[in-house]
């Protein structure tokens, strides 16, 4: 149907694409993506005939010219579907200014969810995920990236950010010291890709084992301040059931 349409791609795995996103990219009347070449691989392996239907390459800061062309496009009542290099498009990805250009012309605008590395990583890491914070990247400036890290020591939620493999080491030895060196925390790197790996430990042992660059991608996630409070208190509320429940036996 006309409108905007994103669509998630997926971050390791090409299975890892829904029906619908499929749907979308086989019905739309154009398709734009932030990585031509990506998407050409997925419309192949996915046996999508992309047919004589545009394929554009469009990224926010390709500025307004870019996304003038799809709004005309929208304009003319056609069906443009919208997907990002890797996951989900607006996730530390471009698609923010299309969609609320879109929205404030009033066009349609859909979403086919799919991956994120945040969510497979808080999936995986362990950590309380009622509440959380992703801060995206941090700033590469050692000053910069201590300063971001400390406008989020007391966030009362897990945190989580994407880093990059080269920096990891330097990201977990200012966090400890920014943060302490005692709070839980988790690296994942290569998400639902064949070399996935979970690490977890303090921030302080995380940092302590990697001494250069890592491999691949990387999602860091550190516990939320008082983590360990939380535990204690889960602890305590177990002994008063307990207590409570042998009282009532005895008496
Ligand atoms: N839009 C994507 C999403 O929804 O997850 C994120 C795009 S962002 C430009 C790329 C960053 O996401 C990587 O540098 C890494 O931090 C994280 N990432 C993406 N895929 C990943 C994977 N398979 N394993 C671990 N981290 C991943």
């Amino acid at each position: 149907q006309p409108g905007l349409h994103f669509v998630a791609t997926p971050i390791g795995t090409a299975r890892d694409i829904t029906l619908r996103a499929l749907d979308v990219l086989a019905s739309a009347d154009v398709i734009a993506a932030e990585d031509t070449r990506s998407m050409r691989r997925l419309l192949e392996i996915h046996g999508v005939p992309l047919g004589d239907r545009p394929l554009i390459s469009y990224h926010d800061h390709s500025g307004p010219k870019g996304r003038e062309k799809l709004l005309a496009l929208l304009a003319d009542g056609k069906s443009v579907a919208y997907a990002s290099e890797a996951g989900t498009p607006l996730i530390a990805d471009p698609g923010f200014h299309l969609s609320k250009d879109a929205q404030d012309a009033g066009h349609s605008v859909t979403s086919a969810p799919g991956p994120s590395a945040i969510i497979t990583a808080l999936t995986l890491a362990g950590l309380p995920t009622d509440a959380f914070f992703f801060a995206g990247f941090l700033p590469n400036a050692k000053g910069a990236r201590r300063s971001a890290l400390e406008a989020l020591k007391d966030v009362p939620g897990t945190l989580v950010f994407y880093e990059s493999p080269k920096r990891t080491g330097e990201m977990l030895r200012d966090a400890a010291r920014v943060l302490g060196g005692a709070r839980q925390a988790v690296v994942c790197r290569e998400l639902t890709k064949k070399f996935e790996e979970v690490r977890r430990g303090t921030l302080e042992s995380l940092a302590a084992g990697i001494d250069g660059p890592l491999k691949g991608e990387i999602v860091v996630l550190i516990d939320r301040s008082g983590g360990e409070e939380i535990a204690e208190g889960d602890l305590e509320d177990e002994l008063r059931k307990a207590l409570a429940h042998m009282s009532v036996r005895d008496a």
